[in-house]
């Protein structure tokens, strides 16, 4: 594969931008490769600089459902921008933004946009801290949500990828309000709360992980997890970032019937645009500022382009009911692993929730973080870059979801199957 272009891009990058990147996890440094650069996306496909086309399935990290560039969402962008960027004023746009999110989730009553993932989780446990008056929070090895202080202690995604354990610049004093517990495992938790319940303001969690490869916990640890949260006070913040709109319209909430106190989202309600969001019970969301004494604000919050495509995203998504399609994709893409895993004799095991799958390269069930580091990821590495050989462009941390869209075709998935077959054969 000729890479000249992305290679003399990612030296002048680096020069200017620390790591050549924004993001770490786009630097490609854990799979000791180089990142390529792209120039364009439309559908299921990206083409980089060189003029290599890929099937994608990294979409942005998720948001793009309905796959690059999509007419709709574009044509919405473009009409809304004739009439100015951003005003810092209230617009139209917002109010049937935030009545598409109440209307497809059902514990979200109230919602306050923001710009990113990070800034509905960082404000969800702010106001989490803020109404109940405790300190500690809760939150599960390998769950990442964003890079707030509180949140990035044994974080997953670019973090476990790139094997940080604890990031300096988090004072101790504040680390030391976070309680780690191994995701899916209920006893951890109802010690932790037999211990320290009293001082306990919220559990969040990705309530199917996407960032240490994809995870989904049984419908009873959610159950409990919501029993114990109430017992004690203390809020249940379900992370919809990665499964909002992607799993379910509703989310991962919607497939596990559970009533989170606060929702946080983001990626796929922006459908590519900043975007995040959090939101609640009204009870709870009333706390915020201006209603309330929790502050949270934001200059570009619910600006005008980022509603435009949110909202013609959502309007396709409840209009086309896209997820037993999307379900039904998955499923060809895990069925198709998992014969070639056993025909072939790899040790790797699949997990997948709809649009959602990891292979994982361990022969051991993953089930929690624990599991997922079990994972040979030389293997991993090697397996990626003849993947990417191939023209097929996967999440490129072992510790990472890829994801489908509308976009894929049945011929798509045909396609990446040949590959993995072609590349197992080489492994
Ligand atoms: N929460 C989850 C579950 C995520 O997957 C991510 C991003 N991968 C975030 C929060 C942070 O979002 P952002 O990158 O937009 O800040």
């Amino acid at each position: 594969m000729k890479t000249d272009k992305s290679r003399a891009l990612f030296k002048e990058a680096q020069k200017y931008l620390v790591g050549g990147v924004n993001s770490p996890v786009r630097a490609f440094k854990a799979l000791g490769m180089e990142p390529l650069f792209i120039e364009k996306g439309k559908g299921s496909r990206v083409w980089d600089v060189d003029g290599n086309e890929f099937i994608d399935y990294v979409l942005s990290w998720g948001p793009l459902i309905l796959g690059h560039a999509n007419d709709q969402i574009i044509n919405a962008i473009k009409h809304v921008s004739n009439y100015g960027t951003s005003f810092g004023a209230p617009t139209e746009l917002e109010i049937e933004m935030a009545k598409a999110v109440v209307e497809a989730v059902p514990s979200v009553e109230m919602v306050r946009f923001v710009n990113s993932g990070t800034e509905a989780t960082m404000s969800a446990i702010r106001l989490a801290r803020g109404y109940t008056g405790k300190k500690k929070i809760i939150k599960f090895e390998g769950c990442y949500h964003g890079h707030g202080d509180s949140l990035l202690v044994s974080a997953g995604s670019g973090v476990a990828t790139l094997g940080i354990p604890g990031t300096p610049g988090i004072p101790e004093e504040l680390a030391q309000l976070t309680i780690v517990l191994p995701y899916n495992d209920i006893d951890a938790v109802e010690e932790a709360f037999r211990k320290h319940g009293d001082d306990i303001a919220c559990v969040i969690l990705e309530p199917v992980a996407g960032n240490m490869g994809v995870v989904a916990p049984p419908k009873e640890y959610h159950t409990r997890l919501r029993e114990l949260t109430r017992e004690y006070g203390a809020l249940l913040i379900w992370d919809e970032v990665m499964t909002g709109f992607r799993l379910a319209l509703g989310g991962a909430q919607e497939l596990y019937e559970i009533d989170p106190d606060l929702t946080t989202m983001g990626k796929v309600i922006g459908a590519g645009l900043p975007v995040g969001a959090y939101g609640g019970k009204k009870e709870i969301m009333m706390h915020v500022a201006p209603e309330g004494p929790v502050y949270q604000a934001g200059t570009l919050s619910g600006n005008p382009l980022a509603m435009a495509a949110g909202l013609r995203q959502l309007q396709i998504l409840k209009e086309k009911n896209p997820y037993p399609e999307l379900d039904q994709k998955g499923k060809k893409l895990e069925d198709g692993f998992n014969y070639l895993i056993d025909k072939y004799g790899v040790k790797a095991t699949v997990n997948r929730v709809g649009s959602m799958i990891t292979m994982f390269f361990t022969d051991k069930e993953v089930k929690n973080f624990e599991d997922a580091k079990s994972s040979d990821l030389e293997l991993f590495n090697k397996f990626y870059r003849l993947m990417l050989e191939r023209g097929v462009y996967l999440a490129p941390s072992q510790f990472e979801a890829s994801f489908l869209s509308t976009a894929h075709s049945e011929e798509d998935i045909s396609d990446t199957l040949n590959a993995v077959e072609d590349t197992f054969k080489n492994l």
